[in-house]
């Protein structure tokens, strides 16, 4: 009866991991051809659970291979023994069974064993007749080349032995960490955390017998291994080798590797080292870097040669490839280890381009160097700008002297001619009166060569005023004799009085404003002379029967008077310069009209000193457009202005027109 029970209950668990089995495989079988019956089936088995970074990164690294070499008609069947939970032989009996049901004979060409454990439990079955996988081909990796076995089962199978990796992590931290004395090893409870534990006891005793102290923390569960390391007061000189996968006691999953880090952190301060990959990027300080993927290649090319019909036999065994070491550049300076004790092999992780591996002092002199070299830089443009600077401004003073000179030299040749002119005048019209002094003479004639002397003094008196005025304008003498007027009527005046000289060109002048009074205080006597200056140049520049037209209206707080002429105009390129002292635009021998160009100079003075302002447009040939503003002034204690008379009008009028 109770071998009955026993019976059912086994039949039971049977069909319940037949059931797992089955569905498994539906899941984890991948197809390298979708043809299943025509290709290459190989039996993948993985000891641990799915998800295991390792495993998975072999499993590519088979995939991998297929793609790379076109291999187009192999099949992996994917199994997940789980070996890091149920290890005993019930299970492993009752696990080959169910692998017996599910794959039947002939329906696998070749079995890979992924790591230690899975080939511990099915390299027998290679000698077992009653097994399904009876002298099937294995393919093993991750296997220690001491794993025994008989030469006849031997024969059966090739693969990759498990490398030195433990000596080359024991190699790394040894380097890093010279003074090192203790070395917590924390290890999951399982057969690959024992075979670590067996490792790296053996080297430690080996190399290191009385330098370092070894103390193992061993346990599937992150608070068992926590409370063991909360237990142990002195971390000094002390370093954690970490290897395996911890699961939480409270989720029974397992956790992830930074999770893990994080937790063994809290309670110890010393160094963290793993050979795992699963760490990588983990906050440890260094291992050795993933290989997996490389060893699944290599696994795939021993799998392709059976599949291309070489013996089992003719496959050479090799041992894995060395993984190149690596550390954490940040956890280089956390942790206090001296950047040169780095070998120039190893592979420094998370370093940007523009850091370097070099101990702290020596990146403090680098920047104080660097910032010394900055500010060196830096003075040198600065001077070197600034005398550049200066030698730009000599060169500019120098030039601008060099224009003041020509100016000056270009005054004088044209003062020495205005003034010759009007004196030769004089000179020539006293003689003819002399020589006349004898005869008798006609008034209207005489009044003539009178008037001829009158215009030719006016025009010697007005070079003398202008230059006067000038030179006080230059010092700051230039004083204003303010008056409260009607423009309007000043310079209605003024326009009336300059008609005479425009008809003697047949040109046409007109006055135009749109007020009639227009009260404000201004040097009565030198805004005549900028209207006269103003109007003397149009009546100069413009050809005989042209128009001259004067108009003046207010806006905002300004008076604007305009004197707009349609003759000779000015050329673009000389019109910033028509307000310099002594500029004219023709020269001396070619030009048409008389004049000192000096006139603009001061019309500008006048008007800036009465806090206004002057602009031009002018067109060749077309005409020319002077625009005076003069601001209104409203000031109180400005007495009124007392109207010239004519005559003194009159004189004003003949001096400024003297030059037409
Ligand atoms: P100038 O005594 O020679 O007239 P100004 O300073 O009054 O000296 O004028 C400077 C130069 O500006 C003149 O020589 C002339 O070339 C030019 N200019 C002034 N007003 C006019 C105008 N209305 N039309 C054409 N050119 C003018």
């Amino acid at each position: 009866m109770t071998i009955e029970i026993s019976k059912s209950k086994n039949k039971y668990i049977l069909i319940l991991i037949l059931i797992c089995i089955f569905t498994c495989k539906l899941v984890n079988k991948v197809h390298a051809n979708s043809t299943k019956d025509k290709g290459f089936n190989v039996l993948v088995l993985n000891s641990y659970h799915q998800g295991h970074i390792w495993e998975t990164s072999i499993f590519n690294g088979l995939l991998s291979y297929i793609e790379k070499n076109n291999e187009e008609d192999i099949n992996f069947n994917v199994e997940y023994l789980d070996f890091r939970n149920n290890y005993d032989n019930k299970y492993v009996k009752s696990l080959k069974s169910m692998l017996n049901e599910k794959y039947t004979k002939g329906s696998i060409d070749a079995i890979y064993t992924v790591d230690d454990e899975a080939y511990d439990v099915f390299s027998s079955e290679v000698l077992n007749k009653n097994s399904n996988f009876y002298k099937l081909p294995i393919i093993f990796s991750g296997v220690d080349n001491k794993a025994t076995g008989m030469k006849e089962e031997k024969s059966y199978m090739a693969g990759i032995y498990h490398g030195d990796d433990s000596l080359n992590l024991i190699n790394l931290i040894y380097d890093l960490n010279p003074n090192m004395k203790n070395i917590n090893l924390i290890i999951e409870d399982s057969k690959y955390g024992n075979s670590v534990k067996y490792e790296i006891d053996r080297l430690i005793k080996t190399y290191l017998k009385e330098k370092v102290n070894i103390r193992y923390i061993k346990g599937n569960y992150i608070e068992d291994i926590t409370s063991q390391l909360k237990k142990i007061k002195n971390s000094d000189n002390t370093v954690n080798i970490i290897a395996g996968e911890f699961q939480s006691i409270s989720s029974k999953t397992y956790k992830s590797p930074k999770y893990t880090v994080d937790e063994i952190k809290k309670y110890s301060n010393a160094p963290i080292y793993s050979n795992d990959q699963t760490y990588m990027n983990a906050g440890i300080v260094g291992g050795h870097i993933d290989i997996g993927k490389e060893l699944g290649e290599i696994a795939c090319e021993m799998l392709v040669k059976l599949r291309k019909g070489v013996s089992i036999e003719d496959i050479k065994n090799t041992t894995e490839p060395i993984a190149k070491a690596y550390v954490d550049y940040k956890s280089i300076y956390k942790y206090n280890i001296n950047p040169f004790f780095v070998d120039k092999d190893v592979n420094v992780m998370n370093k940007e381009i523009f850091e370097f591996l070099i101990p702290i002092w020596m990146k403090w002199l680098i920047l104080i160097m660097v910032m010394v070299i900055i500010i060196v830089i830096l003075v040198i443009i600065k001077i070197v700008t600034k005398r550049r600077k200066i030698k730009e401004k000599e060169l500019e003073e120098k030039q601008k002297a060099l224009e003041r000179e020509k100016l000056k030299s270009d005054f004088i040749v044209n003062l020495s001619h205005e003034l010759r002119t009007p004196i030769n005048i004089i000179l020539g019209t006293t003689r003819v009166l002399e020589c006349s002094a004898n005869k008798e003479i006609n008034s209207d004639y005489l009044l003539e060569k009178i008037e001829n002397i009158n215009k030719n003094s006016y025009r010697l008196l007005k070079i003398s005023n202008n230059i006067i005025d000038i030179t006080k304008a230059e010092s700051g003498m230039f004083k204003l004799k303010l008056e409260k007027c009607n423009i309007v009527s000043v310079i209605e005046n003024i326009f009336e009085s300059s008609l005479y000289f425009a008809k003697r060109k047949n040109i046409k002048m007109i006055f135009d404003t749109k007020e009639e009074e227009i009260n404000t205080a201004i040097d009565v006597f030198q805004i005549q002379r900028v209207i006269l200056n103003l109007i003397s140049n149009a009546i100069k520049f413009t050809y005989e029967n042209g128009n001259i037209n004067l108009s003046m209206w207010t806006e905002a707080e300004n008076i604007i008077i305009e004197v707009e002429d349609d003759g000779e105009g000015i050329p673009s390129d000389k019109l910033n310069y028509i307000f310099y002292r002594f500029y004219q635009v023709e020269n001396l021998y070619t030009r048409k009209n008389e004049g000192s160009g000096i006139g603009l100079c001061i019309v500008k003075e006048i008007v800036e000193i009465h806090g206004g302002k002057i602009e031009i447009e002018s067109e060749v040939n077309k005409g020319s457009k002077f625009r005076v503003y003069l601001p209104l002034n409203l000031e109180k204690d400005i007495p009124d202005y007392e109207s010239l008379s004519i005559i003194d009008n009159t004189q004003t009028v003949n001096l400024e027109m003297s030059d037409i």
